[in-house]
């Protein structure tokens, strides 16, 4: 069975990574000259909407994708023309637009922010009166990582904001008073069959995730709201693979963010924390196999390596620390790798987090 992957950043590595034990080839599409995927498997390099990459991505047998942002256009001409791709390039489509990403979760009785489309100062004024403030504007496309977003403290800022943001294609959306972010992983296979992965606690800092560590105290009963909310987006979306939807926890319950189509950085940790990673859950979804299990082995909690990456001693030295490095030139801001740091209990782990995150936090 072979898989073309859009995209070859380090999910793809990933994804590449877990499919080679079940002799699943993977092929992958991108457009940079040395795409971390490249370290391990056959990289076309194209643009994501590159027709030639596409049709020859979709001589595999099934197409999917690791990186958001691929126009849904080129993977809908695709699918008419016959290849398969998994999931359906509608959950991407929707991924990309948060107005429509809001609805959907309106339409399925999933909580989320309260939330009004702005193209003009009219409708702008109209929304803060509908949301109130705090709020935060974005833009609807291609925001990621807490880019293309102003927070609006007073009436004052909404000129600025608008401006800031192209004044149209954007999304009023009311502050969430959240405890925690948290994120669900759920998988569909293509009998429909799903499985879930824990609840984790996602920490972030500048708009990128930093930390993601087992959510403390989570309870079967949050556990099963976020199995629900997901299982009915799963189902609208006849989805197949890997879901990630991100929360936000209130007293009132869950609030939907919003779900990336994908595998998903706050599920790394399930390459060692887990009976079956993410990663081949998601191929194994997409090619049409049997779901592995989603049960834990031990307790896992993540750390990105942004921007630098410690002395690989240093890392090594911590005991259940696994070391994984993208083969990235170091830069501000970029996710260079990630620490899954295993354990046999929460203490124990917590110790580890506590070791790791010193050497994240080290001057210099
Ligand atoms: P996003 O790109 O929408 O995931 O936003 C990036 C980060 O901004 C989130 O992880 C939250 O910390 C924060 N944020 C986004 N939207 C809201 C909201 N409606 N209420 C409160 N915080 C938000």
């Amino acid at each position: 069975v072979r898989v073309g992957v859009v995209g070859a950043g380090q999910l793809g590595l990933m994804l590449a990574q877990a499919g080679q034990p079940l002799g699943l080839g993977v092929t992958l599409l991108d457009p940079s000259p040395d795409p971390p995927a490249a370290a391990v498997a056959t990289v076309l390099r194209g643009d994501f909407d590159d027709a030639d990459g596409l049709a020859e991505l979709a001589s595999a047998d099934v197409v999917t994708f690791e990186f958001e942002n691929v126009p849904a256009a080129g993977l809908e001409r695709l699918a008419a023309a016959g290849a398969r791709i998994a999931p359906d390039p509608a959950a991407l489509a929707v991924s990309q637009d948060r107005l429509a990403e809001k609805r959907l979760f309106t339409v399925l009785d999933i909580p989320t922010a309260p939330h009004e489309a702005v193209d003009d100062a009219a409708s702008l004024r109209h929304a803060l009166d509908q949301v109130g403030v705090p709020a935060i504007l974005k833009t609807r496309r291609l925001g990621y990582d807490g880019k293309g977003q102003r927070r609006i403290a007073d009436d004052g800022d909404a000129g600025d904001a608008l401006a800031a943001l192209g004044g149209r294609d954007l999304i009023l959306e009311g502050v969430v008073a959240f405890s925690r972010e948290l994120s669900i992983l759920a998988v569909r296979g293509a009998d429909g069959q799903t499985a879930f992965y824990p609840l984790v606690e996602n920490e972030h800092r500048d708009g990128i995730l930093r930390v993601s560590r087992p959510a403390a105290g989570v309870d079967e009963r949050l556990q099963a709201e976020a199995e629900s909310l997901a299982t009915r987006l799963l189902d609208r979306l006849g989805y197949v693979g890997v879901l990630a939807v991100e929360l936000f926890e209130t007293p009132e319950g869950l609030r939907a963010n919003e779900l990336a189509p994908r595998v998903h950085n706050s599920g790394h940790w399930t390459i060692e924390g887990a009976a079956t990673s993410q990663f081949e859950n998601h191929l194994r979804a997409v090619c049409g196999l049997p779901l592995g299990s989603t049960e834990l082995v031990g307790r896992s909690a993540m750390v990105n390596l942004i921007g630098e990456a410690p002395a690989r001693p240093d890392v090594l030295a911590i005991p259940g620390a696994r070391l994984h490095l993208y083969g990235k030139a170091p830069r501000p801001g970029r996710k260079l790798g990630h620490v899954t740091l295993v354990a046999a209990g929460d203490d124990a782990l917590a110790h580890r987090l506590e070791t790791m995150l010193a050497l994240v936090r080290a001057p210099g």
